[in-house]
């Protein structure tokens, strides 16, 4: 029988501006065997290519503003691309990727019409219109595969990229490998009005966010979250919920957010993976998302899974483990 628990509805008036999903990008994956239609598409004038250098995106300045579009000619003038991936087509216009060397970052840095920066800069800032944010993640994902992937896993023998961009193919044993999601349970711990929220050393001082940690072969979205809430923080867990997900480019992981149901009460850290953890209570929740927290504590921003995982408990309370 469906478990439906009556909690108090907390309206938060916030965006939902979750960053790196909701791509435009059709992927016309047909295309991608078809060298013929590939190099027509390079051709086409309507075509643009999204330039990633090392870890950063190549943005050229327009006035205040940055724009990641660069034509063919003028993706090629930036330096040799190791390698070039078929996006898709946003309204029918080709979009590649092309991904550079690292060595090529600092020249590119120094030139004053161009602008080099991290992907977690852009979503933050919102420095690119939105709809360039899911195709630039795209590129970045894959051509970090690619980039780290130069070698056959099975026998070594350099690999050469195929199938437009979504294959590399080894010559000499002829394995044929694909480019890798990573997927990593985000979960919120939840019992009643309390769920658990934790820090890393890594984060920003006055931040605490969501559980989180790479699902393992052999497992189960649902046994990665209790395991990893087991691990992290040493409460037991029953009912796991799918709450939604989101590619993740650094460097190539899917987020799977999730909300899950603590039977017990008794947090025991690892501090070999966390700082700190506690309980919070929704109405403390929702002082943290809305900045209004009066000792400065904050949740993660609103492009980060985490934060929309934190506030559909703050707006539905237990119900989102119905
Ligand atoms: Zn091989």
């Amino acid at each position: 029988m469906r478990q439906h628990l009556a909690s108090a509805r907390h309206d938060l008036s916030l965006e939902p501006r979750q960053a790196y999903a909701g791509s435009r990008i059709e992927r016309a994956a047909f295309y991608r065997g078809d060298d013929a239609a590939l190099a027509a598409m390079t051709a086409d004038d309507r075509a643009h290519y999204y330039v990633i250098a090392g870890e950063l995106a190549v943005l050229k300045k327009r006035g205040e503003t940055f724009d990641p579009l660069f034509s063919p000619p003028e993706a090629a003038a930036l330096g040799a691309a190791r390698d070039a991936v078929f996006l898709g087509l946003m309204d029918e216009a080709p979009r590649f990727g092309a991904g550079l060397d690292a060595e090529a970052v600092a020249p590119l840095k120094a030139r004053d019409d161009l602008k080099l920066i991290d992907l977690r800069t852009i979503a933050v800032q919102a420095i690119v219109a939105a709809e360039h944010v899911p195709p630039l993640a795209e590129a970045k994902s894959v051509l970090g595969w690619h980039a780290r992937h130069r070698f056959c896993p099975n026998c070594g023998a350099v690999t050469a990229l195929a199938q437009g961009g979504w294959r590399r193919d080894c010559p000499s044993c002829k394995a044929e490998h694909f480019p890798r999601t990573d997927p990593v349970v985000i979960m919120l711990a939840i019992a009643g009005e309390r769920c658990v929220l934790g820090r890393s050393p890594r984060f920003p001082q006055t931040m605490w966010s969501c559980l989180a940690g790479f699902a393992e072969p052999g497992e189960s979205i649902e046994e990665a979250v209790r395991r990893e809430v087991h691990e992290e923080v040493g409460l037991t867990c029953a009912r796991v919920r799918y709450f939604a997900s989101q590619p993740w480019p650094f460097p190539s992981s899917l987020m799977i957010g999730c909300h899950a149901e603590a039977l017990t009460d008794k947090i025991v850290i690892d501090r070999s993976e966390i700082e700190e953890a506690r309980w919070f209570d929704r109405d403390e929740l929702k002082l943290m998302l809305t900045r209004k927290h009066p000792h400065g504590l904050t949740a993660p921003p609103p492009i980060a899974i985490a934060h929309h995982i934190i506030r559909d408990f703050v707006e539905h309370g237990g119900d989102v483990l119905a």
